[in-house]
């Protein structure tokens, strides 16, 4: 089956108020195949959201979104009308957002709002509705899902809600889920419990999931693939487990130094000098190079394009230095 999602060349824009076109999103190609799930790192303000509301159709006004192919399980969308978006979100792909009290309708029953939704798209009785909206909540691991359903969103733990718009965005089968840091508010218990439903709905649903997040701790277990962002750009990406064991970008380098490792307890934990770059100032040459502990004279005068190596994609002038480093 084709991939469940597939982006070429996307680039988003943004007109600021001074009539000048911001590039929040530049030039990025992004894979899910089905059943897998990559995960999209970079700080906040790298593009990785843009990107997310882009694919959806939901890029926002005053957006220029380009690219030479988005297509969500083998169905273009750039060529999409409104109307046919609206009808691909929610049964090809849809979109988790972290806050989930505010997702959700406080004056309705979970069972009413998933059985809403069969029966708009399926024209199933509530009867039937209200069955498979409890079947749907044991899906997601929602405890004694029957007798769950008549309860209104304000009687659900923070994870449990999480899980219940983790079930909307999943009723209607879409081919793509994309999960814009769905754990942020959670403690990082309940974090590590929704991460492990996202893997397990992956394989089950054999469905594509984007898990976007700026820090790497919660992916490390979870993602089959990454690309990493940096001022709109995807610097490094390629499978995990290839990338976290041997990066080849200071950026993927510098994450991974910054995430809390449990045999270095006591030990200071790193942080990357600096922020990331206004999108309407980003450096010329690299645009990591004020931050690069690793720049050398040409970072700053030359943008160093992707290229393949060692397995993952890359941008960055000392790649094969810093791949001779781990052998
Ligand atoms: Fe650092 Fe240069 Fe690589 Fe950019 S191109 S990440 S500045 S080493
Ligand atoms: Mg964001």
């Amino acid at each position: 089956p084709p991939d469940a999602l597939r982006v070429r060349g996307l680039s988003v824009s943004f007109q600021m108020d001074s009539g000048a076109d911001v590039a929040a999103v530049r030039h990025v190609d992004l894979d899910v195949p089905r059943g897998q799930l990559v995960a999209l790192l970079g700080e906040s303000g790298s593009g990785k959201s843009v990107t997310a509301r882009a694919v959806m159709g939901l890029a926002g006004p005053g957006s220029t979104v380009t690219a030479d192919e988005i297509t969500v399980a083998g169905t273009d969308l750039r060529t999409a009308t409104a109307r046919q978006l609206r009808e691909y979100r929610g049964t090809r792909m849809s979109l988790v957002l972290q806050d989930a009290l505010s997702a959700l309708n406080p004056v309705l029953t979970i069972g009413d709002q998933l059985g809403e939704l069969f029966r708009v798209h399926g024209g199933v009785s509530r009867r039937v509705a209200r069955a498979r909206a409890a079947d749907l909540l044991g899906t997601v691991g929602i405890p004694a899902p029957a007798r769950r359903t008549g309860d209104y969103p304000h009687q659900f733990s923070g994870g449990m809600r999480q899980r219940i718009l983790i079930a909307m965005a999943i009723a209607l089968e879409p081919e793509l889920l994309i999960a814009d840091e769905p754990t942020t508010a959670l403690d990082v218990t309940v974090q590590a419990q929704i991460l492990d439903l996202l893997g397990s709905l992956r394989t089950q649903l054999d469905m594509g999931v984007l898990l976007i997040t700026h820090d790497l701790a919660v992916v490390s277990e979870v993602a089959d693939r990454l690309a990493v962002m940096y001022a709109g750009r995807v610097v490094e990406a390629g499978d995990a487990d290839t990338v976290l064991s041997r990066p080849s970008h200071p950026y993927t380098e510098a994450l991974l130094r910054s995430v809390p490792q449990l045999e270095h307890h006591g030990a200071d934990l790193f942080t990357i000098p600096g922020s990331p770059p206004n999108p309407a100032r980003v450096p010329a040459g690299c645009p990591f190079h004020p931050r690069c502990h690793r720049a050398v004279e040409e970072c700053s005068t030359v943008r160093p394009q992707p290229v393949s190596l060692a397995g993952r994609t890359v941008a960055c002038h000392q790649s094969e230095v810093m791949l001779g480093e781990h052998v």
